[in-house]
This record gives structure tokens, sequence and C-alpha cells, in this order.
């Protein structure tokens, strides 16, 4: 079944997801909807908060229903290592029609489980790093809107204060709780990612995402 992508200043993009804990029928039907939904749109990766559900599930799909076999499913995705640097235009479903050059790591070694709960590690390179890290962000609230600087930040921040003026013209009730949230500043980071920033990334305490070294690195690295 395709369900609805949730389309940003949707607040269930900046939730901090958690982990799954039931292998389960609905898990199993969460996912199966999610590549239909991903398919249907078309692209090639999408998260669980994007059809509304605050769980650590992601679906990349490079080939875009081409190649069944290329469909990965990531349950409590984590990144153990990245390395390089490259960059390369992204887009993301729930902020349609805008992409930009984001800086992504070259090479993950990645773990996730799969529908049966098993565990297994693997390694992404290039194009499927990068939407690893993409699908990996949203499951913490962050949009890769958020890894821009200088002026791609400003156009970037323009586009959304455009869109979230459409989205919330569509849906009036949510215009208040939106604007109780982001106030002035639509495209600062959320208090999701600073968390992120802190809980995990030892002796870079208060240091959001955005700051990790790799980020700052200049391509060639
Ligand atoms: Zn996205």
């Amino acid at each position: 079944m395709i369900r609805p992508i949730r389309v940003y200043p949707d607040p269930v993009l900046r939730v901090r997801c958690p982990e799954v804990t039931g292998f389960d029928e609905e898990l199993a039907r969460l996912v199966a909807d999610m590549v239909e939904t991903m398919h249907a749109a078309p692209g090639v990766g999408l998260a669980a908060p994007q059809v509304g559900v605050e769980q650590r599930v992601a679906v990349v799909d490079l080939s875009v229903g081409r190649d069944p076999e290329s469909v990965l499913v990531l349950v409590n995705p984590v990144i153990e290592a990245a390395e390089g640097a490259e960059v390369d235009t992204e887009g993301c479903l729930s902020i349609p029609d805008f992409t930009d050059k984001v800086l992504r790591p070259l090479r993950l070694e990645v773990s996730a489980a799969g529908l049966d709960g098993e565990r297994q590690a693997f390694v992404a390179e290039g194009f499927l790093a990068r939407a690893i890290c993409h699908e990996v962000d949203h499951l913490d609230g962050v949009l890769f809107v958020d890894h821009l600087r200088g002026l791609r930040r400003e156009r970037a921040k323009r586009f959304l204060k455009k869109l979230a003026k459409e989205e919330l013209a569509k849906e009036p009730s949510a215009k208040e709780e939106w604007e109780k949230e982001e106030p002035e500043d639509a495209g600062r980071l959320a208090p999701a990612a600073v968390e992120r920033g802190r809980s995990e990334e030892s002796g870079s305490e208060g240091r959001a995402p955005e700051e990790r070294q790799w980020d700052e690195a200049p391509a060639s690295r």
C-alpha cells in the first residue's frame, strides 16, 4: 500500500526515532509499504518518518524498482565507520523540487538488521553510501539541507520558508504548532540533531552533526 509522504515542515521529520524492538508482521507491512511508496514516488530511498512512522527503518533502492535484488532494508542501521568525502547532488521526497550539492563520505561500513532481526554488516560506496547517509540522517531528524553552508544554506532557507508557507496553507491547523517550533529561521538545525552531536560523539559536546570532521574536510580527502 502506498502511504502519503510527509512534506516539510511536518514535525515528524524532526523526530529522533527510537529503535525497532518488534520484528513482527507490522514491521514487515511497514517495509513493504515503504518500498512500494519509494518506487511509486519515484525515489531511491525512504525513511519511516517520511511516512509518519517514528521508527528506525529505512529502505534504499538505487534501481528504483528495476532490480528487485537491489532493494536494501535497513532496520536500526548504524554507520560504524566512514571515510573519504565527495560532493554530489541530493534531493529529498520530503522537500519536493529542491536539490543541492552535499558533501558526504565516499565509503561506509554499515550494520543493520533485516526483517528477521538478524544484524549484518556491509560496505557501501559512492552513491549508495550517500543514500544510506541521507536515510540514516532522517532517522535522527536531520534533513540534507542541514548540511548546506553559506549561500547554499541561505538559498535552502528561502526555499523552505516558501515550501512551509504553501504546505501550511493546505493545513491551517498545523500552522500554530509549527510556528511555535520553528520561529524565524526555518532552516535551523533541529534540537534532535544537536542532541545527537552531544550524545554520540564523545569529546565534542554540543557540536551539531553538521560539524563532523568529514563534513568539513576538503573533497580531495
Ligand atoms: Zn530525504
